[in-house]
């Protein structure tokens, strides 16, 4: 097993990583709540998760992952209000949350497996897990860190000192961030509910000491946790935006009751951007791998636009920035596919085999400096010779990017028109005309073409 360097929210520094239980790993990741097509921003957090646990494999370690998946429970705020999302996508669309659930879950796997997502050891559903919340619950009450009120039982945040050690927010900034308590009969706004009093019209409802109800959303991720990795386990992942939330109340849950630190990693992955600004559903600009695929665009040059930049750093979304990993992926397929029948290697040819080997596990084990092996893999790919395709195909193990396999050739009968449209606007842009270049693109994009452009020419493509 190799030694291998993580960035820990909790500590913010990167630490090295020692499995409480080698050679096998232990990661959480919080999994998707089931109401919507995941776009690409939770793709991409997922990638990163994908990332992570390829890395873990490829450099020796067995991994057991889980990842939930959230059908109840995750109300409109992180914080508490609203009605729950699965209840209301159900509502609005004459379906039962169940179903709701299950035809988004098969989306999503469909998803990860066109992102090339290896599948987390364990998948646990919120609704198949119910009991162990409800133990959960029962004991954080029994000791003394739960209360009811009309509506639920509440954590009490104040009784857990270390509240706000991941976000480093101390309890009086959380107590003055968190919104006038809807709920007067919480000891504090910022008291987050760990068991919700189910109103008759609710359909998802369970028995449990506290009548009728449906687990907080924060519960579930800390029952299930334990159930599956137990009362320490290595690394806990999701996105930036659960850091002061979320992942800062299932550290006082899990801590409260075990009495130590249960998870060693807190892993998180910064946001997509779309043109610079937040994804919304007002702006138009929540797009689904779906969208992409009808735009022309493989999955897998989305993986590669997501892995070019590192998990840490913000990755702004445009479509010039994905024509770009399109023809960049294409072109490193291509040149590695074809060493497949190149010549074996010189003697200086293998060394610098060798080294490219040592300088892309390098950055793969330190934090996951995906961006930094990429750039070493194209070094690879120009080496022409048998001995790079062999490794490429080895190291496609933690790159998933089907390297080996060249990229489908598409004969198309541009129509004439369309040619002379992008050889016009192919002009405008070495004039530096971006408007007139604009939009020719949409006039173009309007007729079912996407034009890709590359440094020194372009591609037409035609939207399936
Ligand atoms: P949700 O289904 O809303 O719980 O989100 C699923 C995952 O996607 C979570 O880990 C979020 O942190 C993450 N996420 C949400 N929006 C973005 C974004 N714009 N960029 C990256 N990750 C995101
Ligand atoms: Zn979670």
């Amino acid at each position: 097993m190799e030694k291998i360097t993580l960035y820990n929210t909790l500590t913010r520094t990167k630490e090295i990583l020692e499995p409480i239980a080698p050679p096998t790993v232990a990661t959480y990741s919080c999994g998707p709540t089931v109401y919507n097509y995941a776009h690409i921003g939770n793709l991409r957090t997922y990638v990163f998760m994908d990332e992570l646990r390829r890395v873990l494999k490829y450099a020796g370690y067995t991994t057991k992952s889980v990842m939930n998946i959230t059908d109840v429970g995750h109300l409109m705020s992180d914080a508490d209000d609203g009605e729950d999302k699965m209840q209301s996508a159900a509502r609005k669309s004459n379906k039962t949350p169940e179903e709701i659930a299950s035809f988004y879950s098969a989306v999503f796997f469909k998803d990860l497996d066109r992102l090339n997502i290896l599948l987390p050891e364990i998948i646990a559903k919120a609704t198949d897990n119910i009991p162990e919340m409800i133990d959960f619950v029962k004991a954080l009450v029994d000791k003394g860190y739960g209360y009811e009120t009309d509506d639920g039982i509440y954590f009490d945040i104040s009784k857990f000192d270390e509240y706000g050690k991941l976000s480093r927010c101390n309890l009086e900034e959380a107590l003055a961030g968190a919104r006038v308590a809807v709920n007067t009969q919480k000891r504090h706004p910022a008291d987050f509910a760990l068991w919700k009093k189910a109103e008759p019209n609710h359909i998802m409802q369970w028995d449990s000491p506290w009548g009728k109800g449906y687990p907080g959303w924060h519960i579930e991720c800390s029952a299930m946790g334990k159930k599956f990795l137990g009362t320490r386990f290595d690394i806990h992942t999701g996105g930036v935006d659960h850091i002061p939330i979320h992942h800062e109340n299932e550290i006082a849950q899990s801590e409260s009751l075990e009495g130590h630190q249960v998870v060693n990693f807190w892993m998180h992955g910064e946001f997509m951007l779309v043109d610079g600004g937040k994804m919304s559903k007002s702006l138009g600009n929540v797009y689904t791998i779906d969208d992409l695929i009808a735009r022309g665009y493989s999955p897998l040059a989305f993986r590669y636009f997501c892995m070019n930049t590192h998990y840490r750093n913000k990755l702004n979304f445009t479509f010039g920035g994905l024509d770009a990993a399109q023809t960049a992926y294409d072109r490193l397929r291509s040149a590695i596919s074809a060493c497949e029948t190149a010549p074996k290697a010189d003697k200086k040819t293998l060394e610098s085999i060798t080294k490219i080997k040592s300088n892309i596990t390098s950055a793969l084990y330190d934090d996951l400096n995906f961006p930094l092996a990429l750039g070493e893999l194209w070094g690879l790919s120009k080496l022409n010779c048998r001995e790079a395709y062999e490794l490429a195909k080895d190291l496609d193990a933690v790159f998933a990017l089907n390297l080996h396999i060249p990229p489908e050739v598409k004969k198309l009968d541009i129509p004439e028109e369309v040619k002379a449209l992008a050889e016009k606007r192919f002009e405008a842009r070495k004039n530096k005309d971006w408007a007139t270049s604009d939009a020719l693109r949409a006039q173009l994009d309007a007729m079912g073409y996407t034009v890709l452009d590359s440094k020194d020419g372009y591609e037409i493509k035609k939207r399936n």
